[in-house]
């Protein structure tokens, strides 16, 4: 049962062969079982179950839409009522929130079962969920690996099969590269599509929401409930509704695929190199055609992303000092000596990192040099973007230049952990829809993930690409091993 897509579990669900409790159930047995994998940092039965009788009465009484009754769990960076809502940090450890994120919602309101949160980078800073302060993610494909970061826990527990569906964020590349790394889908929106109300920011003009799961298909069908305007965020964008599964079995020849040449440098590893020229024929075969681009500016993407990113934490950061909510350290003198010994004690190495370098390049006489020149660069990198898209449909590459590497390799690194996003942050300071797919695997059996970027809103073309690969591969059905 655990293995059923998520269009199965809904036509079972239907066609009444089992109830929304009974997967319900299943799950959170799956969640105890496997909960060596860490990847959820809060469950709570009683009210997971109480959602599935709703779905089962509003099945009963043909109210269902194809989501009612599948179970979701959310990445601990989006508040909710129900469970605590910590950001992977002490700062927030034990914090309830007295409102749900618009995405849980949405997402209640369409039937989908919550199962609980799921452990992230702290304030979703990382790319291998070692910087959670409730300890790291172990890959399921291999449990000395990382499962890749922030989102690690969303993209294990989907790998596994803890969940068939998990919500994760995506501010340089957390969405799409520990999809990659777990073998799975995973699909972040144009900035602007998924609501930010709700969900603990890191760096504002970055942070996007998306979702994780096995197919295109699935990733459709939950943004057909989970996006759409939000007038409680002030960056969301107010458009028409929908159907993001519009694409699915459309005639996609003669679409062109770009491939930008910067994107097969010497850097990245044999392995996935092949994998990807595999796939990229794979789409070829298809009747799509493929064309050189370029992104001349995309190589500096880490240095830029790392100068904005750190600076918009440090001003989103400055909320948690002790007075209104989350971690207050004991013992102080004074007003001052509280909120420097809670913001010391509270915060992990890698958020301190993040305020300083960010309160550096926001300061008078280095914000012109730094974070301005940053602001200008990053313009030419949505340049780049806007260019390549005059020539193509959609932009192929790499996700990541290797395989999940192992537990404790890059953490003391910082410059080389920065590196893992080469290929995802250009995608995300342009602000442009982005996934992967899985594609392969390295001859030690870790996935390898293919990106697929598309233009401004269009994320349905953008699916209906990766749908047209899916249905010539059988990638995206591969479990690990061990997960039964
Ligand atoms: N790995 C990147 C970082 O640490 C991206 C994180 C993310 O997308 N949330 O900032």
């Amino acid at each position: 049962m655990f293995a059923k897509t998520i269009l199965q579990l809904s036509q079972g669900l239907q066609d009444r062969q089992f109830s929304a409790v009974e997967i319900a159930t299943l799950f959170l047995d799956r969640i105890e079982k496997f909960s060596n994998l860490n990847a959820f940092l809060d469950i709570n039965r009683d009210t997971s179950l109480k959602q599935a009788k709703a779905a089962d009465k509003r099945l009963a009484e043909r109210r269902a839409n194809p989501l009612t009754g599948i179970p979701i769990a959310h990445k601990d960076i989006f508040v909710t009522t129900d469970f605590k809502s910590t950001a992977g940090s002490k700062m927030l450890a034990n914090y309830k929130s007295p409102f749900n994120a618009t995405i849980v919602d949405n997402l209640q309101s369409a039937g989908m079962v919550s199962l609980g949160k799921l452990n992230c980078d702290e304030f979703a800073m990382g790319s291998s969920n070692e910087n959670s302060f409730y300890g790291p993610v172990l890959n399921p494909w291999d449990k000395e690996h990382v499962p890749g970061g922030s989102s690690g826990g969303s993209a294990a527990a989907v790998s596994a099969r803890l969940v068939p569906a998990a919500t994760a964020t995506d501010t340089g590349g957390s969405i799409r590269e520990p999809a990659a790394f777990c073998g799975i889908t995973g699909v972040k929106p144009t900035y602007g599509r998924a609501s930010r109300w709700g969900m603990i920011a890191f760096a504002s003009s970055l942070d996007q929401g998306g979702i994780m799961c096995s197919s295109a298909e699935e990733a459709g069908l939950i943004f057909n409930s989970m996006l759409g305007f939000d007038s409680q965020d002030s960056t969301s964008v107010d458009r028409p509704p929908e159907n993001f599964n519009r694409y699915i079995d459309k005639d996609l020849k003669e679409l062109k695929i770009g491939i930008p040449r910067e994107f097969f440098d010497s850097n990245i590893d044999n392995e996935v190199r092949v994998a990807i020229q595999a796939a990229l024929q794979a789409l070829e075969h298809a009747g799509m055609n493929l064309i050189e681009i370029t992104l001349p500016n995309s190589h500096l993407g880490i240095p830029v992303y790392y100068v904005i990113a750190p600076a918009e934490c440090s001003s989103n950061l400055s909320r948690y000092d002790g007075v209104r909510y989350g971690y207050r350290a004991e013992d102080h003198e004074n007003l001052t000596e509280m909120i420097k010994k809670t913001r010391s004690e509270g915060f992990g190495k890698e958020p301190k990192r993040r305020i300083m370098i960010g309160t550096y390049v926001l300061s008078q006489g280095y914000y012109d040099a730094y974070y301005l020149k940053a602001q200008q660069v990053r313009q030419l990198i949505i340049n780049d973007f806007s260019s390549a898209f005059l020539d193509c449909d959609i932009i192929a590459g790499p996700v990541t230049a290797e395989t999940a590497f192992k537990l404790g390799d890059k953490i003391k690194d910082p410059l080389s952990m920065y590196q893992s996003d080469f290929y995802t942050i250009p995608a995300s300071l342009a602000g442009i829809p982005a996934m992967s797919i899985p594609c392969g695997f390295s001859s030690t059996g870790l996935p390898i993930g293919l990106q697929l970027m598309g233009n401004y809103f269009e994320e349905a073309k953008l699916l209906g690409v990766a749908h047209s690969y899916q249905k010539l591969t059988d990638w995206h059905t591969k479990m690990p091993d061990g997960i039964s």
